[in-house]
């Protein structure tokens, strides 16, 4: 790769701030750090970077899902939460804001940077894939351009959601398993539960609307088409 990815990490502990900069320096990355949601967001808006860490827990009047939503509101760059325990409430409130990832604290530096090249490989993926465009009713799904309109107007997705949507329309009429839609529409290193697939298919459903001919298959998981 040519051009150094940027990160912007948003963390108010400067021990871990320091920490995950140093390890993903190190991984040749450009690496910028902010300790309030404030200021993520102005960094976010004059750097444009490909991958954001962001911190839940954060001084100030936004705290880490608020900084989520308020990226969400304009960019779809990926995100990899930082929560302190492995709270369910946390991940699901995180992945319907539009998070990508999630790691837990105490975390290895080493972990965490690989999450980060998971998330990028698959935003990367999603960006490349070969061109095609599917339309179902109002919602037209153009997969070289990662692009989902629906009546005519954009719709940002997620990497995560976009990912989920290309497996759901690669295997268009078959009924899946969450366990085969995690398989194939996940990292493999991924590690969670599979009612994760849930919040993400409504997140579809909801972005797109009812055009989007997604069904629920009762006993088995979810069919497209
Ligand atoms: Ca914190």
């Amino acid at each position: 790769m040519s051009e150094k990815t940027v990160i912007v990490v948003v963390e108010d502990d400067p021990n871990i701030a320091d920490l995950v900069d140093m390890y993903l320096r190190g991984d040749d990355h450009r690496v910028y750090q902010a300790s309030t949601g404030e200021k993520a967001l102005d960094i976010i808006g004059q750097r444009s970077p490909d991958l954001v860490i962001l911190d839940i827990g954060l001084p100030g009047h936004i705290d880490g899902f608020e900084c989520c939503r308020r990226i969400r509101a304009s960019s779809d760059v990926p995100v990899i939460m930082l929560t302190a325990r492995d709270d369910e409430i946390d991940r699901v409130v995180g992945f319907e804001l539009g998070a990508d990832d999630y790691v837990t604290k105490p975390f290895s530096p080493r972990e965490l940077a690989a999450r980060v090249k998971a998330v990028l490989r698959r935003s990367r993926t999603s960006h490349d894939s070969t061109s095609s465009v599917h339309e179902f009713g109002k919602v037209v799904i153009d997969s070289s351009r990662r692009e989902a309109l629906v009546g005519g107007d954009p719709t940002p997705l997620t990497a995560q959601e976009f990912s989920l949507l290309l497996f759901l329309i690669e295997n268009c009429g078959f009924a899946l398993s969450r366990r085969q839609i995690l398989d194939g529409a996940w990292e493999a290193d991924w590690v969670g539960d599979e009612r994760t697939v849930d919040v993400h298919v409504r997140q579809l459903r909801r972005k797109l609307g009812p055009d989007l001919p997604l069904s629920t298959v009762s006993g088995t998981g979810y069919r497209l088409g």
